[in-house]
This record gives structure tokens, C-alpha cells and sequence, in this order.
């Protein structure tokens, strides 16, 4: 059985780290994006070059899809997509996400909170619904898996930085736990992953480029980390080789 996954938020960092590596792994990828098209058909493109051809039989081996998930019809809309061109879905990676400029919490206003949390928690939930209703064998499916991107900010809180976005991240927590068991005798596995600090572009939303060079002292093993290591533990939890694994989180934060 051919293995299918979206990736959402597959232009850029964490979730382009992903796309790669799940391709490498044999998975026919949609890479997700909201903006950037160039570089989400750049994430496409390295893939084909490292398969040496485009198709794997009829299918195309990745492909690009613009929606924001924060937005219903665009859920939608991707997932017919999928299912159209890349097949029967087996695998969701919900990692497309957003935080804004560092704020201390009694500096936020509701259109932000609403931004927030409409791409971070809705977006999760809504792509998680068309993900169960594709692969759970109440509908007719044969399983699969689905891994959130939360944060360590969850446990931590992210004080004078952003706390909306923690919050965000704790949802998620929720959401992996809830929904693990509710599936988890339809074939599908739920887990998720934290990634502590991660030289990727997020920053930079938030007004400092450089954060992960200013914390990474207080991080025990001294460094960031690279976007490949968190796709690394994602690509464990898509695996057989967590057949037992549901509900779980894996840090992958230096030991922060
Ligand atoms: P990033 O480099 O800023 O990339 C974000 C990705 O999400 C981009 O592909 C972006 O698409 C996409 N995206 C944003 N809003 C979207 C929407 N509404 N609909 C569809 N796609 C959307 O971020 P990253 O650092 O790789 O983060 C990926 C995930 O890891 C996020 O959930 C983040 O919270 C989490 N995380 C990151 C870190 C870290 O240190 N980097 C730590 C913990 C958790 P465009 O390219 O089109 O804008």
C-alpha cells in the first residue's frame, strides 16, 4: 500500500525538513504551503531530483498545494487534492504554525490572539478531521498516523515572548492526547513532537533573527538544533517502527 502524507507548512523549516525526509523514506509527499510557492515547488523539485523521476507509477511523487489551514474550504480543498492526485491518505504532519512579535501578554489584542490560534489550533484541528475521516476504518480506512509540532513552549509558557503562541502549543498537547484516544482503536496512532529552540525562519516573525543564538546557553546541551532532528523523530513517530506508540511527545530541545 502506497504511503501518503501532508505535510502542512512543507515550504520552509521543520515541515521542508520533513517533506524531504519522509520522501527519502518512500512516502509520496503534498507539501502545504501559505505564501511561498517558490520555495515550496523548490522542496518539491529536490525531491523528484533525489527519486530520479517525478512519478512512482501514475501518482507524482510530491506535489505543492497552496491553503491556509487556518481557512475551512481551503482544508478542504487540499484534501480533495490529495486524494485526486496523491491517493488514499495515510499520514498527516501538522506542523504548520505561527507565532508573532515578542509581547508581553497585557500588550495582546483579540485580532491577534484569533490569528493565533486560528492557524495553530484550528488549522491542527480541522486537517486532523480530514485525516481521521480518510484513514480511520470507521470510515472505511485502512489506519494511519498523524504527528502534531507542538513546542516545549507548552511546559515552559514562553514569558515576555510570546505566552499566545505557548498556549497555542498547549493545545496541541491536548488535542494529540484527546484524539489519540478516540482513534486509537480505528487504526490510527497520534502523537507529537516538541521542538525547543530550531534555527528556522519562525523567529525572525518574531522580531529577533538571531533568538536562537541568545538562548541557546540555557539550553543543557549548548546548542540549537537543526530541522532535520526534529523531521527525524517525526518520521520515527510516522513509522511502523512505533507501532505501540499513541498519545505520546517527544522533546527533542537539547535537554531544555
Ligand atoms: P517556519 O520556518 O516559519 O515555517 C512555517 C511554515 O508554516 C511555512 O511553510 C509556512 O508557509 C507555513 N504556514 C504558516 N501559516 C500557515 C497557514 N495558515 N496555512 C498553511 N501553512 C502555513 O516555521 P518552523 O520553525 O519550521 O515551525 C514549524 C512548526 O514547528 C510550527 O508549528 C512551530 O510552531 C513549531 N516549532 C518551531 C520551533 C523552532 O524553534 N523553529 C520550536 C518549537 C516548535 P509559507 O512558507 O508559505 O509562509
Amino acid at each position: 500500500m502506497a504511503k501518503v502524507l501532508v505535510v502542512t507548512g512543507g515550504s520552509r523549516g521543520i515541515g521542508a525538513a520533513t517533506a524531504r525526509l519522509a520522501a527519502e523514506r518512500g512516502y509520496a509527499v503534498c507539501v502545504n504551503y501559505l505564501h511561498s510557492q517558490a520555495a515550496a515547488h523548490g522542496v518539491v523539485d529536490s525531491i523528484v531530483q533525489a527519486g530520479g523521476r517525478a512519478m512512482v507509477g501514475d501518482r507524482p511523487r510530491a506535489i505543492a498545494v497552496a491553503a491556509d489551514i487556518s481557512l475551512e474550504d481551503e482544508v478542504l480543498r487540499l484534501f480533495q487534492t490529495v486524494d485526486e492526485q496523491l491517493g488514499p491518505l495515510t499520514a498527516l504532519v501538522n506542523n504548520a504554525g505561527i507565532l508573532e512579535q515578542q509581547r508581553r501578554v497585557d500588550e495582546l489584542d483579540a485580532a491577534r490572539l484569533n490569528r493565533v490560534f486560528a492557524a495553530n489550533v484550528t488549522g491542527s484541528f480541522l486537517c486532523a478531521r480530514e485525516a481521521v475521516k480518510r484513514m480511520s476504518t470507521k470510515y472505511g480506512g485502512v489506519g494511519g498516523a498523524i504527528v502534531n509540532v507542538s513546542s516545549v513552549a507548552a511546559r515552559l509558557g514562553s514569558p515576555g515572548e510570546y505566552v499566545d503562541y505557548a498556549a497555542s502549543k498547549g493545545a496541541i498537547d491536548s488535542l494529540t492526547i484527546g484524539l489519540a484516544k478516540e482513534v486509537a482503536a480505528e487504526g490510527i496512532r497520534v502523537n507529537a513532537v516538541r521542538p525547543g529552540f530550531i534555527y528556522t525562519d519562525i523567529h525572525a516573525r518574531g522580531g529577533e533573527p538571531d533568538r536562537v543564538e541568545r538562548v541557546q546557553s540555557a539550553v543543557p546541551m549548548q546548542r540549537g538544533g537543526q530541522a532535520v532532528e526534529v523531521a527525524q523523530a517525526i518520521l520515527w513517530l510516522l513509522s511502523s517502527e512505533a507501532s505501540y506508540t499513541t498519545g505520546s511527545f517527544i522533546d527533542i530541545a537539547g535537554g531544555k
